[in-house]
């Protein structure tokens, strides 16, 4: 049966919020508004992601470099990158609700709210946080919450290129929080005020064209999306026409994806040529020609957050078995928060404890989970909710023929396999 959008989406939220994936922060003091605290299983999920993006765009690529620059960096950074002056949004006020709203995200002959049609004048409205260095409060103390993790990378491209001793082609890698003070966040963790990106900043010599390398990383991020468990036929490759491109970009692809609240940009995929070393004054000297010039750069842009949610819709499936609902949350292995969870059949201290060992062992190499509450059906069950791929149950033939049932989360498939062999299998599995 087709989902209805709006279900699919509280049905999302509400497992997040149920197994602990992501829940309302600080809900002890009434939460705070559209900020979500991410829980055992969220923060697995999350590094997983952090982490097969790393592994595929900085370890196993010979040009890309990371780095970890502050969230708070000299003022003088977002003064030249421009951000100071432009990093705003139009905001508009209903007159008769008071109710504000960001100007480019809503039909304006409509209120959202009152669905009245009466609105002040746009302001400018500049979503950098502000913040104050040392104990005074003076303008001389003024510091902002880095609104992007890309100026660290400008910044220090000159350091990166002499410490690693890369050369032209390459780019810088950084994962980290980034703010902005948005006026009309929501969506569950779709926008919100602190949210962590992906960067990577790629430099190359403007005489070689910039067209193969945009191509290549389009199609570098395809393959990504596809290997994180981003359903392909919900993205949108939107081409950003000119007039609505930042006035520095000569060509951006909007990467979108079909969210049950619209289709919206998941991912961002620019070439900013060399507006942005430019303006901080960075040139880049050829080694071998003493060629000097300023490099020219794409840049995809990644949101950690966005990227879950897509992950989350993406692998949420609802199937019957023997006429009953089963939820799996259908995760690549790579991205699934728990691998293994070892299931004793029953609390009998002989199975407890032959369960335990296995749980230990498989633990060392494995993100595994002991489960002793509940049926086996309701501890399959949440398993399955939860995308664990595979479950070892323990039984008491286990204690005559040292072997466990080991079901697979997909096939329900169930194959007797031997605990010395568990490692192994799993090895090739995982
Ligand atoms: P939008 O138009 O949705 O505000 P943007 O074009 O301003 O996004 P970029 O500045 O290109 O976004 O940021 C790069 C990526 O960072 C986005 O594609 C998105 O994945 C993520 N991102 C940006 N703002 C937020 C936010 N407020 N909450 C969560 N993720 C965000």
């Amino acid at each position: 049966m087709a989902e209805k959008n709006s279900e699919l989406m509280d049905k999302i939220v509400s497992l997040c919020k149920q197994r602990g994936f992501i829940f309302p922060g600080s809900e002890i003091y009434g939460g705070l508004a559209n900020a979500w605290d991410f829980g055992p299983l969220g923060v697995e999920l999350k590094n997983n992601l952090k982490k097969h993006w790393w592994k595929t765009f900085v370890q196993e690529r010979m040009d890309i470099v990371g780095q970890d620059g502050g969230i708070i960096l000299n003022p003088k950074v977002w003064e030249a990158s421009g951000h100071v002056a432009g990093f705003s949004d139009e905001l508009i006020e209903c007159k008769n609700c008071h109710n504000r709203f960001r100007a480019d995200e809503i039909d304006i002959k409509k209120c959202p709210a009152c669905g009245k049609n009466s609105w002040t004048e746009p302001t400018k409205f500049n979503t950098m946080f502000k913040t104050n260095i040392g104990p005074t409060e003076e303008k001389s103390s003024v510091a902002y919450l880095r609104p992007e993790t890309a100026q660290a990378i400008f910044v220090d491209f000159p350091t990166i290129v002499q410490v690693s001793r890369k050369k032209l082609p390459f780019g810088v890698a950084q994962i980290g929080k980034a703010f902005r003070n948005e006026i009309t966040p929501g969506n569950f963790v779709f926008r919100t005020r602190e949210f962590e990106q992906m960067e990577i900043e790629y430099f190359f010599n403007p005489k070689d064209g910039w067209q193969k390398y945009f191509d290549q990383w389009l199609e570098d991020l395809k393959q990504w999306m596809e290997k994180v468990g981003i359903d392909k036929s919900k993205l949108n490759f939107r081409e950003i026409p000119d007039g609505e491109r930042a006035h520095y970009s000569q060509r951006t692809i909007d990467i979108e994806f079909e969210f049950p609240f619209g289709q919206k940009e998941l991912f961002g995929l620019a070439y900013r040529k060399d507006y942005d070393l430019a303006k901080h004054k960075i040139e880049y000297a050829d080694p071998e020609t003493n060629e000097k010039y300023v490099p020219h750069v794409i840049e995809p842009s990644l949101g950690v957050e966005r990227g879950l949610l897509a992950i989350l819709l993406s692998a949420y499936s609802e199937e019957e078995v023997k006429s009953e609902k089963r939820v799996v949350m259908k995760f690549t292995k790579d991205i699934a928060p728990i691998k293994v969870a070892v299931l004793p059949l029953s609390k009998k201290p002989e199975l407890e404890k032959v369960a335990q060992e296995i749980w230990a062992g498989l633990s060392k190499k494995f993100m595994a989970e002991y489960d002793i509450t509940g049926s086996i059906g309701k501890r399959y069950r949440r398993q399955d909710e939860i995308g664990t791929p595979y479950c070892v149950t323990v039984d008491f033939e286990t204690l005559n023929d040292q072997a466990v049932t080991v079901r697979d989360r997909d096939t329900m498939k169930q194959e007797r396999i031997k605990i010395d062999k568990l490692e192994a299998y799993f090895k090739s599995n995982l």
